[in-house]
């Protein structure tokens, strides 16, 4: 049996290495960006200090939504995906935003998740605890306190006398307060699934790796899929059979693919002449992100020299909404401008975001065009509500001592509309392929990330997420390309393992 897998980024690079597991499975993984071999990594990708966005990008760019801004919202574009060039922060979120999956597919509640995020992990510092993994693929890592920066120690100080608790692990079930953000890093340097998955598997005869393609679309013959055409680098066209095909392309690309091999809206391909295939009304519709707001401020205490972590502490709380208490992130940054003026950034993240306002529709029929995206950041009421009842919360831990007396906030961040002006992608993006069952009308795959209506097509990556995790996304896609591709090869993916 052949497997082409499209798109070698964080799920891909999953789903590649555990089929391959089963030598009567041929996989060919397609991937646009480079391989770096191990040892071979660029410094700025292989530290794990910040985010990637100058190279290895795909250069996407969205319209905000409620303000009519064009916003850089990245995505890796190298073999391992946006996990090389992510900012490293292995969260998970809570327990109960797993359990609304529920609502959407069955046998995903909080229960059937939990051993998937211990299978995953080797927790360096509280692997012993019930909740945790201390043998899985992907280390995590956290600073101690006596290392952090002093603006990182002031601020967990501040946010103990505004009335937060400590918390020594941001994974724990219950988990809210200020404490030491988790990492998939270790002595500074990036722990990816290209690095932990894929590399190791790559000696595998049924396994291989194709880099510097693009991925076109999928063939059909009736509705069942029965190969891949890509171009390659140099603009020849490339067609690969296949008896199944597993799209990972992420949340932008992967229903542009599915839009340009003729499954979406009809609506959607008619003007662009791409004929209809199957007609599912949820591709390229309902996506969820994380709104984030930034706050910023001069500092007078030292920061040191680059490179240097960006991040070493977080801040959770939950903000009332309409009576409803949901969960915001409060994570600060270091940095230095151009003339060496050392400033914070306190981002906000709306972590118990609720809108559903994303679409992604195709620019044209070439697979070279970039999607076009418009996120829909802060429509939702709620969303909006919780970014201002978390901004208030965030300044008033900077006005708290002993943060406050080396804080001096840049202007204008007061205005009421703020979030709404300035606000931009945390780069969570899921959902524009989401899980349902049959009857739904918006779902597009189902609980083992099968396309519904059509033969071999499968999606295993960040778009089918029907509930977006109250967190960053990126350990939730390694578990759940872990289940699905457990799934696929008849084992117990939608089950707990
Ligand atoms: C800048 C940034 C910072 C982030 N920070 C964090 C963080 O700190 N913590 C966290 O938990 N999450 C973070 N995330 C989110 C997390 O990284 C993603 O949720 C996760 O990596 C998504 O995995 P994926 O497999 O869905 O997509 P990706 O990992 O993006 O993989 C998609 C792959 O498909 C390839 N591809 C796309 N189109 C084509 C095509 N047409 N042909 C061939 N190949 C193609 C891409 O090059 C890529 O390799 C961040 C994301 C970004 C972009």
């Amino acid at each position: 049996m052949r497997v082409v897998i499209c798109g070698a980024g964080t799920a891909g690079c999953v789903t590649a290495a555990r089929l391959s597991e089963d030598p009567g499975i041929e996989v060919v993984l397609l991937e646009a960006g480079p391989h770096y071999t191990p040892g071979n990594w660029p410094a700025e990708l292989s530290h794990a200090f910040r985010i990637i966005k100058e190279s290895h990008d795909w250069d996407y760019f969205a319209q905000a939504g409620a303000s009519p801004r064009l916003v850089h919202v990245p995505r890796g574009r190298v073999v391992g995906g946006s996990s090389v060039t992510n900012a490293t922060i292995a969260l998970r979120g809570l327990p109960e935003h797993y359990d609304e999956w529920n609502d959407y597919v069955d046998g995903y509640d909080w229960t059937s998740w939990l051993p998937w995020f211990r299978a995953i992990e080797r927790d360096v510092q509280f692997g012993d605890r019930d909740y945790h993994g201390d043998s899985g693929p992907i280390p995590i890592t956290r600073y101690p306190r006596d290392d952090w920066y002093p603006l990182f120690e002031r601020f967990a100080e501040a946010a103990l006398r505004a009335g937060h608790r400590w918390t020594d692990d941001h994974n724990a079930p219950d988990a809210a307060g200020v404490g030491p953000t988790p990492f998939n890093m270790l002595d500074g340097i990036r722990q990816t699934p290209a690095d932990h998955y894929l590399d190791p598997a790559l000696t595998r005869p049924n396994l291989t790796l194709v880099s510097g393609v693009t991925c076109d679309r999928i063939r059909f013959s009736g509705q069942t899929a029965v190969g891949v055409e890509a171009l390659a680098a140099d603009g020849s066209q490339i067609a690969i059979d296949a008896d199944h095909v597993i799209v990972a392309l992420g949340t932008y690309a992967s229903p542009a693919l599915l839009m340009r091999s003729g499954v979406g809206p009809a609506e959607a391909l008619t003007p662009h002449g791409i004929p209809l295939v199957h007609e599912l009304g949820g591709v390229g519709n309902g996506m969820q992100d994380h709104p984030k707001v930034s706050y910023r401020f001069w500092i007078d205490t030292p920061i040191p020299a680059w490179p240097h972590p960006w991040i070493q502490v977080l801040l959770t709380a939950y903000g009332e909404v309409g009576g409803d208490p949901r969960l915001f992130q409060v994570m600060p940054y270091v940095g230095q401008d151009t003339a060496g003026h050392r400033f914070t950034e306190f981002n906000l993240q709306v972590a118990d975001a609720r809108g559903r306002t994303g679409t992604i529709r195709l620019q044209g029929r070439d697979p070279r065009l970039q999607p076009v995206l418009r996120m829909g950041w802060l429509e939702d009421d709620g969303d909006r509500t919780l970014s201002v009842v978390g901004g208030e919360e965030l300044m008033r831990v900077a006005a708290t001592a002993p943060l406050a007396d080396v804080m001096v906030p840049w202007p204008n961040q007061d205005d009421p509309d703020h979030a709404l002006r300035t606000v931009e992608t945390f780069h969570h993006v899921v959902g524009s392929l989401r899980m349902g069952r049959a009857d739904d009308p918006t779902a597009v795959v189902d609980a083992d990330g099968r396309v519904l209506g059509l033969g071999g097509v499968y999606c295993f990556d960040a778009s089918v997420i029907p509930r977006i995790p109250s967190a960053n996304t990126h350990l939730a896609v390694i578990a759940l390309a872990e289940r699905l591709s457990a799934a696929f090869r008849g084992g117990s993916g939608t089950r707990a393992r």
